[in-house]
């Protein structure tokens, strides 16, 4: 590790950062975010040099959000790295961390909230996390009014998320300019996630299989196999390699409507599947004609 980077500075409050953020945007410099909660690996340092190539400036924010995971799910137990997150952040020249606790951001009395649709009801991933979008919604709201930033930058590791968040800064008028960068994968395919430590060797064997069936079918898509007939097949080989799939869909790559047709418009493949106590999520393009 680089121990000669020089260190970042981590601000807690609102109002710290707004007061940092103030300087630089004094001095005409264009402010840069990523949202992220920690536990970080080469994915989330992708998106911080996509921000630096539109922006003078990049902050980053590490906060675990309550109100985006469900009580059944591993917020107790999500990867709380914030010492080794600064190390990663100061490699990558980030300008400023911010890592509020959970009272700074939903103090007491905290009552509102943010209702999305369009994107967040495709009866993707909100079936499964029927409040998720909502409670990524209000944090990355808050954020983008805390920071103000020219351009935020999100993974379309998290494809759907993109779309709710870049519908939600284009109806409430948010300042930000939406960008989305594509997966960082490991050598296998896999794709990077603070999650991926959950999985046992045996499971992290298999998991490449998830992005293996993705590129085939998008493949066999392209060249003009019918969509549904290659969708069961792409399930029938991700179940087999032992995955439990909560969805495995080819739907419209801006609007989320399904797709029977390859000329229904540009395809994007979606899935979510668990391997064993760990859930994993990803999609791929399906090239155009
Ligand atoms: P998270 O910390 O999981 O909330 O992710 C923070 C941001 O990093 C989100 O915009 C994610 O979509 C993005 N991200 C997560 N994994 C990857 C990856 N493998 N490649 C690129 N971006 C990613």
């Amino acid at each position: 590790m680089n121990r000669l980077a020089p260190p970042v500075p981590l601000v807690g409050s609102v109002a710290e950062l707004k007061r940092r953020i103030a300087q630089w945007r004094a001095r005409g410099e264009r402010i840069g975010f990523v949202p992220t909660m920690g536990a970080l690996h080469d994915g989330h340092l992708s998106l911080m040099e996509e921000a630096r190539r539109r922006a003078e400036r990049v902050v980053v924010s590490v906060f675990v959000n309550p109100t985006q995971f469900a009580a059944n799910e591993d917020f107790g137990r999500y990867p709380r790295t914030l010492e080794a997150d600064l190390d990663r952040l100061a490699r990558v020249n980030a300008d400023l961390c911010y890592a509020p606790a959970v009272e700074e951001m939903y103090p007491q009395g905290f009552a509102t909230s943010v209702t999305v649709g369009g994107p967040a009801e495709a009866d993707l991933e909100d079936r499964f996390r029927p409040t998720h979008f909502a409670g990524v919604a209000v944090v990355v709201a808050k954020l983008l009014n805390q920071a103000e930033p020219d351009v935020a930058v999100f993974g379309e590791k998290d494809y759907q998320q993109l779309l709710v968040i870049a519908r939600m800064a284009r109806d409430l008028d948010l300042r930000a300019e939406i960008v989305g960068a594509p997966t960082l994968r490991e050598a296998d395919g896999l794709a990077m996630s603070s999650r991926n430590i959950y999985l046992s060797q045996e499971e992290r064997r298999v998991a490449p299989a998830l992005h293996r069936a993705l590129v085939t079918a998008a493949r066999r898509i392209a060249e003009g196999e019918p969509i549904g007939h290659v969708m069961g097949e792409a399930r029938e080989e991700v179940a087999t390699a032992g995955f439990a799939i909560d969805y495995l869909e080819a739907r419209h790559a801006q609007t989320l409507a399904r797709v029977a047709r390859r000329h229904d418009g540009p395809t994007r493949l979606l899935a979510a599947a668990r391997l064993g106590a760990t859930r994993l999520i990803d999609n791929i393009a399906v090239e155009e004609a």
